[in-house]
């Protein structure tokens, strides 16, 4: 067979429809009117689970309208027409590469390019592993891994949050606190149960805050609540009290009866200082006021 009656035997069509199906990638091609073109079995492999697939000629923004209409874009829910906007005027620049959550908590990864003759080529990689991962190095970054509460990287991100929307009218309150003689805890019952009264410690925390309040642990047996939003300045108080009493009632660590009391302080945001240092030193020098007093003493916010 001569090489050029190989050549006739090849049909341009099939040898493009069999190239992209051996990509790597999901693939799809769109005509300059964004209708659907071409794609290829991994670009319905994404979709498979929780749409029908498109159809040929079938507008690229209709699909979408499908995908939010079967609530398959979690991004979107709620703000759909905005989502279809953005994710359209991407799609028509010359080339947009960005990053999106799909059902089934899968991530993928677009790229498209408009061709010249108007069309636009896409490819679609799913980064649900590396986005996983993504996640998990943030989350180390910003929690304490013993307690699960905020470190104090997360910590000063929320007081930089809460500073930036207090005002006078619409404080906002850092309780700082450092349990008492918690090195007798270690040293009578060893390092192991320290920790154990230290996670307990961290479940009290949390249940005497709103979930929409921080708990950072910010060193040892070291704790700051952050409460962003005050109804009234005089809550401050009434939640310093309850956070205290909280944390001092009695523990059973590994069996053992355990009594600890804390030392708290308090500072308003903005009346006691409009910077996390400001902030943070204010309630460690009522803290500290208040273990020189007697450990446990009612804190004040001098
Ligand atoms: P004070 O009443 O003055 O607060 O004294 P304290 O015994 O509570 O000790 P202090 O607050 O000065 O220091 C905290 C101690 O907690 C220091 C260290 O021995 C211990 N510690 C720090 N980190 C950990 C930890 O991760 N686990 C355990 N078990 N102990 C810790
Ligand atoms: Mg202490």
């Amino acid at each position: 067979m001569s090489p050029s009656n190989t050549h006739e035997k090849l049909d341009p069509l099939s040898l493009f429809r069999e190239t992209i199906e051996l990509l790597p990638e999901a693939a799809v091609i769109f005509d300059a009117e964004d209708r659907y073109l071409f794609w290829n079995a991994k670009y319905e492999e994404f979709y498979a689970e929780s749409a029908h697939s498109p159809l040929v000629g079938q507008l690229f923004e209709d699909y979408l309208r499908q995908l939010l209409e079967l609530k398959q874009v979690p991004a979107a829910v709620g703000r759909e027409t905005d989502w279809l906007a953005e994710r359209m005027a991407r799609h028509r620049q010359p080339f947009s590469r960005y990053e999106h959550q799909i059902a089934g908590s899968r991530w993928i990864r677009v790229e498209e390019r408009r061709l010249a003759s108007g069309g636009t080529i896409g490819t679609r990689v799913d980064i649900t592993e590396l986005k996983q991962r993504e996640f998990q190095l943030a989350y180390l970054a910003h929690h304490d891994a013993m307690t699960g509460l905020a470190n104090r990287v997360l910590l000063q991100e929320r007081l930089e949050g809460a500073i930036a929307r207090s005002s006078p009218d619409a404080p906002a309150a850092v309780v700082g606190l450092d349990l008492d003689r918690f090195k007798h805890v270690n040293d009578h019952l060893g390092h192991h149960a320290g920790d154990e009264l230290l996670r307990q410690v961290a479940v009290r925390l949390r249940g005497a805050v709103r979930s929409s309040d921080t708990v950072a642990r910010v060193g040892g047996d070291e704790f700051v609540i952050l409460i962003p939003d005050l109804p009234d300045p005089r809550f401050a108080d009434d939640a310093l009290g309850r956070i205290q009493d909280r944390v001092s009632e009695p523990y059973l660590v590994f069996g053992n009866p355990v009594a600890i009391g804390a030392s708290a302080g308090l500072a308003l945001i903005p009346q006691d200082g409009q910077s996390c240092d400001a902030l943070l030193r204010h309630c460690d020098n009522a803290m500290y006021s208040a273990k020189v007093n007697g450990r446990g003493a009612q804190a004040s916010r001098e």
